[in-house]
């Protein structure tokens, strides 16, 4: 059985933790990546937004140049593609621009359909893999030489609660989420002991976005966590405090 750690009691971020680091957040437009994307930029990052709606990404933007928080770039791109041309731009892109890459959040994600496997769509089967699997394969690839430049940077892959026990009707997406945490613990022990990058994956759990409501749309909002409450981890995870921490899976909640 997997352990599943949580942060240290004891941590608290410091109000700079995360100064001088360029850090690239997909799905950065809304729920959970908004808010970490504006997170990071409160606590020092120059944050790339990468997503697929520009007008989401351009009112993130707006909000983070609003605060005086470093310049963010903006990186509109549909994960839906499968070309591994396309990363490899994005990728030069940032080589442009800053040189290197401390942090890359793998946060995009869509739910897919919830049906029995036996009646799943292929094509939608198919679409929920590339989204949520083989768009971080593809941009960890085509990024690793940008984040081995950067000094100690920090991985972090998106899981949930099915992708570590299969549950009927998840489909795609709870194969995906299970594939996640392959993805991680292989890249985690391949990085470990020829590079300082290390690899971690987060389960937010149930957290009030549109993908839950989604899911759940009988489901009271309010009984949820908000995308906020989660911060520690993702602050925790991002900054220098886990420098040494890697090949782990973390719950965002207690
Ligand atoms: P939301 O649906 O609120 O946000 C998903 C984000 O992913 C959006 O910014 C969306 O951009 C982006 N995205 C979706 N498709 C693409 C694409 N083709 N190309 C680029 N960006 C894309 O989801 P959450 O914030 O709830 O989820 C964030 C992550 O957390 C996901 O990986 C999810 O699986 C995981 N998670 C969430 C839980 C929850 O309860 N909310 C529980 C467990 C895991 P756009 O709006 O432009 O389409």
């Amino acid at each position: 059985m997997k352990k599943i750690e949580t942060i240290p009691s004891s941590f608290s971020a410091k109000n700079n933790c995360l100064k001088d680091k360029f850090i690239l957040v997909t799905g950065a437009g809304d729920g959970i990546g908004r808010v970490a994307a504006l997170t990071f930029a409160s606590h020092g990052a120059t944050v790339l937004l990468l997503g697929k709606t520009e007008s989401k990404l351009n009112a993130v933007y707006d909000e983070i140049e609003k605060n005086q928080w470093s310049q963010p770039a903006l990186l509109p791109f549909d994960l839906n593609s499968s070309d591994p041309e396309q990363y490899k731009i994005i990728s030069k892109v940032i080589a442009e621009n800053f040189g290197r890459l401390d942090g890359l959040l793998h946060n995009a994600g869509i739910l897919g359909d919830r049906s029995s496997i036996e009646s799943y769509k292929p094509k939608r089967w198919m679409d929920t893999l590339q989204i949520n699997l083989n768009a971080p394969f593809l941009l960890t690839q085509a990024l690793l030489p940008l984040l081995k430049k950067g000094g100690h940077a920090s991985i972090i892959f998106t899981s949930s609660g099915v992708g570590r026990t299969g549950r009927a009707y998840w489909g795609a997406y709870g194969v995906s989420k299970f594939a996640i945490e392959g993805l991680m613990e292989t890249l985690a022990d391949e990085l470990v002991d020829t590079t300082t990058i290390r690899v971690n994956c987060i389960n937010p759990g149930p957290t009030r976005t549109t993908m839950r409501a989604q899911a759940y749309p009988a489901e009271n909002p309010e009984s949820l966590k908000t995308p906020e409450q989660l911060m520690p981890t993702y602050l925790y995870l991002m900054s220098d405090e886990s420098v040494k921490v890697t090949g782990k899976s973390f719950d965002a909640q207690k």
